[in-house]
Order: C-alpha cells, then sequence, then structure tokens
C-alpha cells in the first residue's frame, strides 16, 4: 500500500485521495463473449474465485455502468469507495479545476484492459451527435485500441470497404450470416499497433488480440451480429427500431486512405509522445511515457489511468515532496491531478489514459 498523505488532514475526510498514486484494483464484470486470461497474465494475478473465463474486459477508472447485461462496472477503490463518490469529494484535487470548469465532475473517459478470447461481434458504438439526438445521452462513444499484445495473424475488422447502401446494411444484419463481417476492412495487428475507432464505424476485434482501450464513457453498442453471441436483439439495438438504430452505423467507405490516418505506432514514441492520431483529441489522449537508462522521462499534472506496458522503472509524482512509485509492466495506478507532474526513471514505458485537453 502506498503512504497516505493529505494537505491539511484536518479539512478531508481521510478516505480522501492522496498525492499519491492508488493501484487499482482489477474490476472485471461479466460479459457474454470469453477472454480474461491475458489480463490476469498481464496484472501479475492468480485467477479469483469468481473467475469464470467470461471476464474480459477489466474497467479502470470507470464511472461508468453496463447498458445492456445488468452489472455495475464503477471503479471501487482500494479503501472501499466508489470512485465517482471519491470524485464528488474532492473534484479539483482528482480531474483539476480547468477540466471540471469545462467537463463537470466526470472524467468523460473509460479505459479498459480487453483481451479477446473469442472474436467480437461486429458492432458499433453511436457518435456523440445521433447520442444527443435519440439517446438523451452528451457521450457517444468513439473508442480506441492499443494492441499490447496478439497472437501472430491475429487481427481486427473496422469500416466497410465499400460503401453499404441503407437496404444492404438492413439485409445484412437481418441475415445474421458471415457477410457483414467480410465487408469490413480486416487489419492484422502486432504489439505496438494503435487504432483509432471513430463513432459510427462498424468493428470488431479479433481472438488472441489485447488491448488497452480508451473510450468516451458510455456503454452504448449497437450489435449488428448478435444472434450467434446469444444477446437479445432488445439489446442489440439500444431499445431503438432497427431503422433507426443503424441510422448511427457510418456505412462507409472507409478506403485505405482513411484507415491509415486512424492508425499509429505507439511503440514509434521516445521520450513523451501520443500513441493515437490527431483526431483522437477531442475524446481522450494517450501519452507514452518512455524512459531509458540516462533518459527519464516527464508529463504534465493530470487525471491519468497510469498502465505500465513494459520494463520496470519508477514513477514520481509532486514537486514539493516527490513520491517514488515503484513500477513494472502490469501495473496499473490511478494518478490524480493533484499528485502533480509526473517523473518516469528507469527502463519502462508508460501509457497514461487521460481526459482530453
Ligand atoms: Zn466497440
Amino acid at each position: 500500500m502506498p503512504e497516505t498523505t493529505v494537505s491539511d488532514p484536518t479539512s478531508l475526510p481521510t478516505h480522501l485521495p492522496t498525492h499519491v498514486p492508488s493501484r487499482l484494483p482489477l474490476n472485471t464484470p461479466h460479459r457474454f463473449y470469453r477472454g480474461g486470461e491475458r489480463i490476469l497474465t498481464f496484472r501479475g494475478l492468480e485467477a479469483p474465485a469468481d473467475f469464470d473465463g467470461h471476464r474480459p474486459e477489466d474497467w479502470l477508472a470507470s464511472t461508468t455502468r453496463l447498458f445492456a447485461e445488468g452489472g455495475d462496472g464503477v471503479t471501487v477503490l482500494d479503501d472501499g469507495t466508489r470512485l465517482p463518490d471519491a470524485l464528488a469529494a474532492d473534484p479539483d484535487h482528482w480531474l483539476g479545476d480547468a477540466h471540471v470548469a469545462a467537463h463537470g465532475v466526470e472524467p468523460g473517459l473509460l479505459t479498459k484492459l480487453l483481451d479477446a478470447g473469442e472474436r467480437l461481434p461486429v458492432h458499433s458504438h453511436p457518435d456523440r451527435a445521433f447520442a444527443a439526438a435519440h439517446l438523451d445521452c452528451g457521450h457517444g462513444k468513439t473508442e480506441a485500441w492499443i494492441v499490447l499484445d496478439a497472437e501472430p495473424g491475429a487481427c481486427v475488422w473496422l469500416g466497410f470497404r465499400d460503401e453499404l447502401p441503407t437496404e444492404e446494411l438492413a439485409q445484412l444484419v437481418g441475415a445474421q450470416d458471415d457477410r457483414l463481417l467480410a465487408a469490413l476492412n480486416r487489419i492484422e495487428v502486432s504489439p505496438g499497433d494503435a487504432l483509432l475507432v471513430p463513432g459510427g464505424q462498424p468493428h470488431a476485434i479479433g481472438e488472441g488480440v489485447f488491448v488497452l482501450e480508451l473510450q468516451e464513457p458510455t456503454d452504448l453498442s449497437v450489435m449488428l451480429e448478435h444472434r450467434r453471441f446469444g444477446l437479445e436483439e432488445a439489446h442489440a439495438f439500444l431499445g431503438l427500431t432497427v431503422p433507426r438504430a443503424l441510422e448511427s452505423v457510418d456505412r462507409g467507405p472507409l478506403t485505405p486512405e482513411g484507415l491509415a490516418a486512424l492508425r499509429r505506432r505507439w511503440t514509434d514514441v521516445a521520450g513523451a509522445g501520443h500513441a493515437l492520431p490527431g483526431e483522437a483529441a477531442a475524446f481522450f489522449r494517450a501519452e507514452v511515457l518512455s524512459a531509458a537508462p540516462g533518459a527519464p522521462a516527464t508529463g504534465e499534472a493530470s487525471f491519468a489511468v497510469a498502465v505500465v506496458v513494459a520494463g520496470e522503472g519508477v514513477l514520481t509524482t509532486g514537486t514539493d515532496a516527490p513520491h517514488a512509485t515503484s513500477v513494472a509492466r502490469g501495473d496499473v495506478l490511478l494518478v490524480p491531478h493533484g499528485a502533480g507532474p509526473v517523473g518516469l526513471d528507469g527502463d519502462v514505458t508508460v501509457i497514461r489514459c487521460m481526459p482530453s485537453a
């Protein structure tokens, strides 16, 4: 357990945030698809007693509830405080006053580790405009995948190669066969890849792909493929009529040029830099901090889910009385804005998942 310090203990309840990062506990709600072993391996954890092979997502610093499957999803901190309650008790400390003024007391970001133990169904998420118009929700769900591990030849699918007329999309969704997947761009991935998935773009993650995922903080999905995954149609289309739900889908085409603009190699970053294409910045930021012996890296103060993706070293927070946290691949830390700038020393790479600036 990290040492607990608060600037003025008399003014804050004892469970309130500290100037040091907190290690995030495993938060793996049951999902309809298989996976989760790579999460446990990455985190260096034994399988919990309730591990049933259907724990493919670890929701990190989540203030978001599951939409379709009735579970929870909200992060509970080590001291038993639910994250939304911790944020509400001291928003400026956790999120920074500029963020609170612009976005209110929510991070506006959901970060996950996702281990696809089987191919995920083809689905899409509404963009902000559709969510506001039809779902009474201020967020859509643009997401991004930062590939941490992948079986050789593993792949993802993103965007229709050719434009699909409305009737043809409806027909493919009605048929529930393999033609929907076949109409998408198939992309082989390897560790180091990063892809932005704009709201509206249909997609699927293939078996054997392990990603760090950033999303707008909703659980709104249009499950274009649902029958073979045993999903009820009522849950597949967000409670909307099928034609209305399908209006949220980008019918393409997503061309090779369009696709290239959505891709990066996060392993190409030396020192500090962005893991994701610039278009992501309107929704969230994923900053790579990579330290090498004799070449430390630094990052600005921010609410961040810091995921150690390679190596080992020391993460330093705060300026007046800096606090050093030993870190190694698989560690997942929640760093409040109030912890101040971060420094990284050693031979280690951290990806800081942060709200949009
Ligand atoms: Zn998705």
